[in-house]
């Protein structure tokens, strides 16, 4: 069958409209070509006709040819037309309509793309232009090889190039160096790295692990002690296997920020992209527990015991009941209780302005307030009525006859128990 090239031409040349054409091929073996064919056409033809800010640039076309660039006619002519500068954007429907092999696939996007002209693919949702558009293009492309040659080196080649470029945005992996053209291995972090997945899987808490970095002397990768955040980073960092999975954020639209790709856009897993920190086995079973570590957290909040503070202790700023929460400590693993605002307790990104308050904090304030030398619930319950934490740092004692008292107390582990000086009446009269 011979080339069909459709072009209708529009004779007011409109203003800084974006020049649409497409490319259609099909092979000759699945029979049905010409309806086929004209069914690719006449579906170009409308979609960019549609779009008010796309001007109509043509709908190229080859059918019965799977040779290489050079045998197909309707290709040529296109590359002739975006030569000729007549073309902006040429829309197909997937790689291997488009080209038959990574080389030539990469190296016609390349001149496309040094021209300015972007390729769209429409079943990959790949745009060339894009942020790794190249890059996953030419993992994509490998695939879609019908050939068998050696297809890593390509891949291999394709992500080497893009990291060149800065193409990715995630330079910042704990455990290596980016040297400006590869990751290399930073033995320090690389050794952290290694610990806190062996720790992990040993059933060590998060606060333990912690603590144990830092009296190794390791530091989180903008320094200071780690984060349980950043510790759970790293264990789900699949980087330390050696391989790179790409497209974990996708743009839906041009300019917006990149999302979390829960599906929306196809993700690529490249191989042997950096060298390796953690076998593929420790980092699996490292997956698994981190799952089941998270589905046990989660439970926990739910499981609320009652003591003599529940719904005693409330959240000034939101006017919630506080949850009880806790902490564990590094030397005899001893939990520190306290309360503060169910929205910090669940994690949720917290807009609520309220504190929080360590039980030996309250059963100390309680003790200095009734001027009783020891706590005991009945005397926490017999004279105060509630406690409201008003900021991080300060709390309101409202007591049973009526008296209020607000207390500043110092946070943190080395802090020492608020005295009178740090309490101000603030009776309501
Ligand atoms: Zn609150």
């Amino acid at each position: 069958m011979a080339k069909q090239i459709t072009r209708i031409p529009t004779p007011v040349p409109a203003a800084k409209r974006t020049r649409v054409a497409a490319y259609a091929r099909i092979s000759e073996v699945k029979g049905n070509t010409p309806v086929s064919l004209s069914a690719q056409v006449s579906y170009y033809n409308q979609k960019i006709r549609q779009n008010p800010a796309w001007q109509f640039a043509g709908v190229y076309t080859d059918a019965g040819i799977s040779g290489t660039t050079t045998s197909r006619p309707g290709f040529q002519r296109l590359l002739a037309a975006c030569k000729r500068g007549e073309v902006d954007i040429i829309l197909t429907k997937s790689i291997s309509r488009f080209a038959r092999n990574t080389v030539d696939l990469l190296s016609i996007v390349r001149d496309l793309r040094q021209a300015g002209i972007e390729v769209f693919f429409e079943r990959e949702n790949i745009r060339t232009l894009s942020g790794d558009g190249e890059l996953m293009l030419s993992i994509l492309a490998s695939f879609a090889q019908e050939e068998a040659w050696s297809t890593s080196e390509n891949v291999k080649w394709g992500i080497r190039k893009n990291f060149e470029k800065g193409m990715t945005n995630q330079m910042c992996v704990y455990g290596y160096i980016w040297t400006g053209t590869e990751f290399i291995i930073n033995k320090t972090q690389a050794e952290a790295v290694r610990y806190i997945y062996k720790r992990f899987l040993q059933g060590a808490r998060y606060s333990q692990i912690i603590d144990e970095c830092a009296a190794h002397g390791w530091q989180a990768y903008w320094g200071g002690r780690f984060t349980i955040a950043a510790i759970k980073m790293i264990l789900s960092q699949e980087r330390y296997t050696g391989n790179t999975l790409l497209g974990k954020t996708f743009n839906p639209y041009p300019g917006h920020h990149g999302m979390k790709n829960t599906g929306q856009a196809p993700m690529f897993f490249a191989e042997g992209t950096n060298p390796v920190i953690i076998d593929q086995e420790t980092f699996e079973r490292a997956q698994i527990a981190l799952a089941e570590r998270t589905k046990q957290n989660q439970k926990c909040v739910h499981n609320q015991t009652l003591t003599v503070f529940s719904g005693r202790v409330w959240c000034g700023p939101c006017q919630r009941r506080a949850n009880r929460c806790h902490q564990y400590r590094p030397q005899g693993q001893r939990v520190i209780y306290g309360w503060c605002c169910p929205a910090k307790a669940k994690g949720k990104p917290h807009k609520c302005a309220g504190g929080a308050l360590r039980e030996d904090r309250i059963k100390h304030i309680t003790c200095l307030l009734t001027d009783k030398p020891e706590f005991s619930n009945e005397l926490f319950d017999s004279y105060i009525e509630r406690i409201e934490l008003v900021m991080p740092g300060q709390a309101t004692f409202i007591l049973v006859d009526g008296r209020e008292f607000l207390v500043r107390y110092k946070r943190g582990k080395t802090a020492t128990m608020p005295t009178w000086d740090d309490v101000k009446e603030v009776t309501k009269k």
